[in-house]
């Protein structure tokens, strides 16, 4: 997610002034990905036809939550600001409610959407285990050299400052670290290099509490981003008029983001009387104004979990 005015700040480890709005840099990562890789053209056709196979089957629920290991790894710059355990457990706690549709605020969905509230059955834990089996916190402090980061997944790399993922079949890897331009985060979708997979939020937008800026200090970003990796795409489609979809029906046809604290309806596409459901996780709006994933969002993340992403938790 990139902030639209981005903040030129010199010390962005430190809480710069809060960003105007949302953007989100997962579908230019898409389409670097599938200019840069065939086979990762090839893995989104597939896994594309195997949720639109998988949806056509009545799924029954699952009878116990997906629970994925979760290694968070934070980008400390020499003077930086600190991410405090405090701050990585309200990130947890925010991923674990979301996801679950435990989230407090999920009482302000609008009354026609209410029974479209659905619980993804996922949880996160912290990783108690490294990859050779021993006990860890599950946070990574890696030091670093670099005062930002950018898209270009250097954050992952450590020959450019970066730290190396845990094996991303196991672990899902969250990269926290002072990014550039205002960017908030960005995701990869599945079926791209291993290497690179997972999420990055900015330290600005990790959380709750500690480094987080309103109005992107309540977790939201990482639910986004979580849901992008888990194959969700924007509300809107990502088309500039009311062309695109976001491959789930169960959302209404919306023109393009929605910012800030939308006013319910909010109507674009022909989509009255209700509008746009911008209070959707996957919509730009601010923190606390997302608040809930339908029912077909959850069939496909967890089509997503059930196949290409199934040993993050089998
Ligand atoms: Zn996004």
């Amino acid at each position: 997610m990139v902030a639209k005015s981005s903040s030129k700040a010199k010390k962005p480890n430190k809480p710069a002034s809060p960003p105007p709005q949302r953007k989100c840099g997962c579908m230019s990562m898409h389409y670097w990905l599938v200019e840069q890789f065939p086979q990762y053209r090839i893995a989104q056709t597939e896994i594309e036809h195997n949720f639109m196979a998988a949806r056509r089957v009545a799924k029954t629920a699952p009878k116990k939550p997906y629970t994925i290991s979760v290694v968070v790894h934070l980008l400390q710059a020499p003077g930086g600001a600190k991410i405090t355990t405090s701050q990585v457990n309200a990130q947890l706690k925010t991923l674990n409610q979301d996801f679950r549709a435990q989230n407090f605020d999920r009482k302000n969905v609008p009354p026609v959407w209410k029974g479209l509230v659905a619980d993804a059955m996922v949880e996160f834990q912290l990783a108690t285990k490294d990859p050779s089996g021993i006990a860890t916190s599950g946070v990574i402090y890696a030091p670093t050299n670099e005062i930002e980061f950018g898209q270009n997944d250097s954050i992952k790399d450590p020959s450019r400052g970066g730290s190396a993922a845990w094996p991303t079949d196991r672990y899902l890897n969250v990269w926290v670290g002072p990014l550039k331009d205002g960017l908030l985060g960005y995701a990869q979708f599945p079926g791209g290099p291993v290497d690179t997979d997972g999420v990055v939020i900015s330290i600005n937008a990790f959380g709750s509490g500690g480094t987080a800026v309103a109005p992107f200090n309540k977790g939201r970003t990482c639910t986004h981003e979580v849901g992008h990796y888990l194959n969700l795409r924007h509300i809107w489609g990502d088309t500039p008029d009311c062309s695109g979809g976001d491959s789930i029906n169960d959302t209404p046809n919306a023109e393009g983001p929605n910012y800030g604290i939308p006013t319910f309806p909010k109507v674009t596409c022909q989509n009255g009387p209700n509008g746009d459901m911008f209070m959707n996780y996957m919509d730009y709006v601010d923190d606390e104004a997302m608040f809930m994933f339908t029912p077909e969002q959850v069939a496909r993340m967890q089509a997503t979990l059930d196949g290409p992403r199934r040993s993050l938790w089998s």
